[in-house]
């Protein structure tokens, strides 16, 4: 799938044309730590979708479902409206909500077909996922005890190193490491600053972190022996000095498909549609 965002396929009259009479949607709303994603899906393809800063999870998800089916020139609102995430509970008019890992499964197996396993890394938890050859979840682990190798971390070291996040992976490709040794964020966080006065480039800095992240996710998975195609998925995948690591540690390339940030809600979204299929016999 290439992007799913409307505006970079045409204007969404198009889409209001081409519409029959039995037009049936769904939307997938991914209530993350950080960001809420909305896709809407008609069955056949994403027809939009947008993301936004979780500030009130509720009003947020409320005002992007508005959005996004004004993008898909709805008349009606959704059919089936099914939500996933750490906020999944908040929003009130969702028909069915699933588990992360359900969705950040379905999802990752429609962005790279065939992969057997999902690696995804967002604001609050990182998770690994073993798929069978159909798609099923055989095994996964997660940790969400703590912000240590999440996206919270990276942003946390991103404020200290005074580089917005999106800056972090251009600045450390191909870039020696320098050591960091604490995980935990708030230690990591006081070392990084120590670094720093100490003279140490930032870009070393920055590439150490990004190993330490690689080792940590490769360590937390390797119980589940990974096995290409390995998609990698959540916010930190944007990160393509992570990404480049993550590979070595784990020992294939990483896959990070177009709408990587998407995966939960497009995943959200399938299984919406498979559970509409299903009521409508
Ligand atoms: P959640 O679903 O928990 O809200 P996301 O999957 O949206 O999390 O990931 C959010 C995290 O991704 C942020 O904490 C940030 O560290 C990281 N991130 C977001 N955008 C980028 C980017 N362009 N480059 C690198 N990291 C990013």
């Amino acid at each position: 799938m290439g992007g799913i965002i409307l505006k970079e396929e045409g204007p969404s009259c198009q889409i209001l044309n081409a519409k029959p009479n039995d037009y049936r949607v769904v939307a997938g709303v991914d209530l993350g730590s950080t960001r809420i994603k909305v896709v809407i899906y008609d069955g056949s393809s994403f027809i939009a979708g947008m993301k936004d800063a979780t500030c009130d999870p509720e009003a947020t998800a409320i005002n992007l479902l508005g959005k996004t089916s004004s993008e898909a020139g709805l008349a009606e609102p959704p059919e089936v409206i099914a939500t996933t995430g750490y906020g999944r509970r908040c929003l009130k008019t969702a028909n069915i909500t699933f588990t992360e890992i359900a969705t950040h499964a379905k999802g990752a197996f429609h962005l790279v077909p065939h992969c057997h396993f999902v690696v995804d890394i967002g604001g609050q938890d990182a998770k690994g996922i073993r798929l069978s050859a159909d798609g099923r979840v055989e095994d996964f682990v997660m940790n969400d005890k703590c912000a240590a190798g999440t996206g919270r971390f990276l942003s946390t070291m991103g404020q200290a190193l005074g580089i917005p996040v999106d800056h972090l992976g251009p600045s450390a490709i191909g870039v020696e490491p320098h050591r960091i040794n604490a995980m935990c964020t708030v230690f990591a966080e006081s070392e990084v600053i120590s670094l720093i006065h100490h003279g140490v480039p930032r870009n070393e800095i920055i590439a150490g972190l990004h190993s330490s992240i690689a080792r940590r996710t490769a360590s937390m998975v390797a119980s589940l022996h990974p096995e290409p195609p390995i998609a990698f998925t959540g916010g930190v995948s944007q990160n393509a000095d992570i990404v480049k690591r993550l590979g070595r540690e784990i020992g294939y390339p990483v896959i990070v498909p177009p709408d990587a940030i998407y995966a939960g809600a497009i995943g959200a979204a399938l299984l919406a549609w498979e559970h509409l299929a299903q009521r409508s016999g």
